[in-house]
């Protein structure tokens, strides 16, 4: 844990006691803070109270007691309305801020040279954050990686100067960290997600803009308008930026994925850094955006060489993304459950052919209209879930399908028909295209059960 002594010897209210929000209630009382935490679940506030804490009604509370009002990422800030303990805050004069900022500020304070990478956008966060931590450790360096990813911030160990942290934020977390001024800053993209709870797609981008805004490098992807007007705002500021793109939309120096490799580009034209063909975590174009941002973070503090083409190689990848499961004979069964909506599904389906599709599950508004270009690559589709019929209409004759019902069912039957196929690399993928509410709690738990049918299966043929 580490422990926060902004305000140590002050009161501070802490509203939200979900994973982050407890463990800030506990750094902010272990660095002399006195904490007033309150959850609106009832479980939470029980829990807090056996750990300790100090549980105060805020919503009966005077707020010009407090000195600020640490706020949770998932209560709403500014939309569609700001949450009453924002409205109090706000009248009792008082900042609202998160546990990123109070991460912030306990480095300045302890060791403001600590390499601090801060990674946002809106897909691949996740990815570039885990291969960015796994390339430092590589490289031999002490890593700490959490935030928006895994473990909270501030669970995470001290600042020290000579420890590396690389953190995911989310919008959230940027809104709630005013003095964020991370060594580099990593922006992906920007395209319209979670409009319900930033407004407009201007209010979005201005969000994702702030982590890069004070960064000393900023590492910016180019291959999309928003993010391309905020590398020109940074540059005409003077700001340093490694531009980023797997599109061909490189315009000053900076890492480029190209044809499958990445390559250094700078005044004397392109090197080659690493070829990712054959890297399976790092498949497709968009990984190919994820690897090239995790490089770019890195050589914007001056870690380039030969290291980084093996490290870059050995990344296991995250679980539930595109996640190489194993062979059952000559097929590939691959768990991209994570894909609950088309925009993703869609990644993984633009990174194989010969594919055995398995998808659905509760649907999502637009249903599979923006995949009907890439379902020449589908031999044959399995569906599951309460998507099933309306799927079945979408995909009409443009491939054969199977009405399965669920993963129990599909995934035998996909696995048998692909290893009997024809083609030399036939892929089983679970890219459902859908929410799992319908029959799983979440889309871990049916990407691990995917993972589980798909070991069990390939045990099958061993003996
Ligand atoms: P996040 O943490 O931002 O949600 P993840 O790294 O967990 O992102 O990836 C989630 C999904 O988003 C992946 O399964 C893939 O479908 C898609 N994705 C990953 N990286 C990118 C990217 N750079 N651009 C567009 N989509 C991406």
């Amino acid at each position: 844990m580490i422990p926060v002594f902004a305000f140590e010897g002050r009161a501070v209210a802490v509203f939200g006691l979900g994973g982050s929000g407890f463990v800030t209630a506990q750094a902010l009382v272990a660095g002399g803070a006195e904490v007033y935490v309150w959850d609106d679940n009832a479980n939470a506030r029980e829990k807090a109270r056996a750990a300790g804490l100090r549980i105060e009604n805020l919503a009966a509370a005077d707020f010009s007691g407090f000195r600020a009002l640490i706020l949770s990422p998932g209560v709403p800030l500014t939309h569609p309305a700001p949450h009453w303990s924002v409205v109090k805050a706000r009248e009792a004069g008082i900042e609202v801020i998160g546990d990123v900022e109070l991460f912030c500020r306990e480095r300045r304070r302890v060791a403001p040279d600590a390499p601090f990478v801060a990674i946002t956008g809106t897909n691949g966060k996740s990815t570039t954050t885990a291969l960015a931590a796994h390339l430092f450790r590589a490289l031999g360096f002490d890593v700490q990686v959490g935030g928006n990813i895994g473990t909270p911030i501030l669970a995470l160990e001290p600042p020290r100067h000579d420890r590396v942290f690389v953190i995911e934020c989310s919008s959230y977390q940027i809104d709630l960290a005013p003095t964020l001024a991370p060594s580099v800053g990593v922006l992906l993209n920007v395209t319209p997600d979670h409009l319900d709870r930033h407004g407009t797609m201007e209010n979005y981008a201005a969000i994702k803009e702030r982590l890069v805004a004070k960064a000393e490098h900023a590492v910016v992807g180019v291959d999309d308008a928003w993010c391309v007007a905020i590398a020109d705002r940074l540059k005409a500021a003077g700001r340093d930026v490694v531009e980023i793109s797997a599109a061909g939309g490189l315009r000053g120096e900076g890492v480029l994925y190209d044809g499958g490799a990445l390559y250094w580009r700078g005044p004397q034209g392109r090197s080659l850094i690493a070829d990712l063909v054959g890297i399976g975590s790092l498949r497709g174009a968009h990984n190919g955006q994820n690897a090239a941002a995790a490089v770019g973070a890195l050589h914007a503090i001056g870690l380039d060489g030969a290291g980084l083409a093996k490290a870059l190689g050995s990344f296991a990848g995250l679980p539930h993304r595109m996640e190489e499961v194993g062979k059952y004979g000559k097929a590939l069964l691959v768990n991209d459950s994570k894909a609950t909506n088309a925009d993703a599904a869609e990644k993984a389906l633009l990174s194989f052919n010969n594919v055995y599709w398995i998808l659905g599950g509760r649907p999502k508004q637009g249903g599979l209209a923006s995949l009907r270009p890439l379902f020449s690559r589908v031999v044959k589709g399995y569906l599951i879930g309460e998507a099933a019929k309306a799927f079945a209409r979408e995909i009409g004759d443009a491939f054969p399908v199977a009405f399965c019902d669920t993963l129990e069912k599909a995934l035998p039957i996909a696995a048998l028909e692909a290893q009997q196929s024809p083609a030399a690399e036939p892929v089983v993928l679970l890219s459902p295209a859908c929410a799992s509410f319908d029959q799983f709690p979440d889309f871990e738990k049916r990407g691990d059960r995917f993972r589980e049918i798909a070991l069990s299966l390939i045990a099958s043929t061993k003996h």
